[in-house]
């Protein structure tokens, strides 16, 4: 089976290079073409100070609210300083990546490419609806676009945690303490996922560049504060409103019975809706039993993730055929 998969891949990427030849002979003939290419589909090219000074804005104002509430020896930057764990490593390798802008880099790198190649054929292709424009309130617009990007991410992270994407997924959940900057532990390929989605979404809705860096930026902060070593459930918000960090804490629980709850990432109207809200005073240890992350460091886990998941993905496509014959 595996065979006739790698014999389909092959002839596919033969008929896309004939298509398209008289671009590659463009591309590959000219270095500077390529140059602006690779920097501008690696996202390289964006990167910007002010985004980076935005960043650590939001991350020092998160870590700020972490100390206060839990002190400074338990908080994320004393242990990220002073007392680094195998899990923390990888959690600063992706922070640094993700801050300085290469993390897309990455992402085209991993997968020779695949993902630009989906997002600009979506985006070339899609007719943009631009639903948003036909409101003229700009409230309403944000909260629209807010609501309708976090069921989004509800979806998305619904399918991160089934075979084989978990394979992928299961990256962010190996951490084994929360420092904040976990949340932008993930693997390269996950990330691509996400943004095959997010092209899907933010162009049906035609969002403006201006709500989608606040809702990116609001987003995040709320990333971190969900990533912190805090056990707070926000009362009775936390139970009909928004994912509070010890609901984030139960999804990141290495317990059996705690698997698949609370996907949410700011509201928890998703997970009452589709019942996979969970509140429990379990005792909770964070991580993957057994898991194969965390030990040769972060490029082998990268690598890892990227054979777990080709391994689950041949394994589930070739199931299908068999069960099809
Ligand atoms: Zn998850
Ligand atoms: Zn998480």
């Amino acid at each position: 089976m595996k065979k006739k998969i790698i014999l389909f891949i092959s002839l596919l990427s033969i008929l896309v290079i004939i298509y398209y030849r008289e671009k590659f002979v463009l591309i590959f003939s000219n270095p500077e073409v390529f140059l602006n290419l690779f920097l501008e589909t690696s996202k390289i090219a964006a990167f910007s100070l002010y985004a980076l000074a935005l960043n650590l804005a939001i991350f020092i104002l998160a870590a700020i609210i972490e100390i206060l509430s839990i002190g400074w020896t338990k908080s994320s930057i004393n242990r990220i300083l002073s007392n680094r764990s195998k899990s923390t490593y990888g959690d600063l390798w992706c922070w640094a990546l993700s801050i300085l802008n290469l993390y897309d880099l990455f992402v085209l790198l991993f997968s020779f490419g695949f993902f630009y190649a989906t997002t600009s054929l979506v985006m070339n292709n899609a007719s943009e609806i631009h639903l948003i424009d036909k409101i003229g309130s700009p409230i309403i617009v944000f909260i629209l676009v807010f609501t309708i990007s976090d069921f989004k991410h509800y979806i998305w992270h619904y399918f991160m945690h089934k075979r084989p994407f978990w394979e992928l997924h299961k990256y962010h959940h190996s951490a084994t303490e929360f420092n904040l900057i976990t949340t932008t532990r993930g693997h390269f390929l996950e990330k691509g996922f996400l943004t095959i989605i997010d092209v899907f979404v933010f162009l049906f809705l035609g969002v403006t560049p201006e709500y989608f860096v606040f809702i990116a930026f609001g987003r995040e902060f709320y990333a971190f504060v969900l990533h912190a070593d805090v056990n707070w459930s926000l009362g009775w918000l936390g139970k009909y409103f928004f994912i509070s960090p010890k609901a984030h804490k139960i999804h990141h629980s290495d317990n059996e019975k705690h698997f698949g709850k609370n996907l949410g990432t700011f509201f928890n109207w998703w997970d009452h809706i589709f019942g996979t809200y969970l509140d429990t005073d379990d005792e909770i240890q964070i991580g993957v039993k057994d898991s194969t992350f965390n030990k040769k460091g972060f490029w082998n886990d990268m690598i890892i993730g990227t054979k777990e998941f080709a391994i689950a993905t041949l394994q589930m496509t070739g199931k299908k055929e068999q069960k099809s014959m």
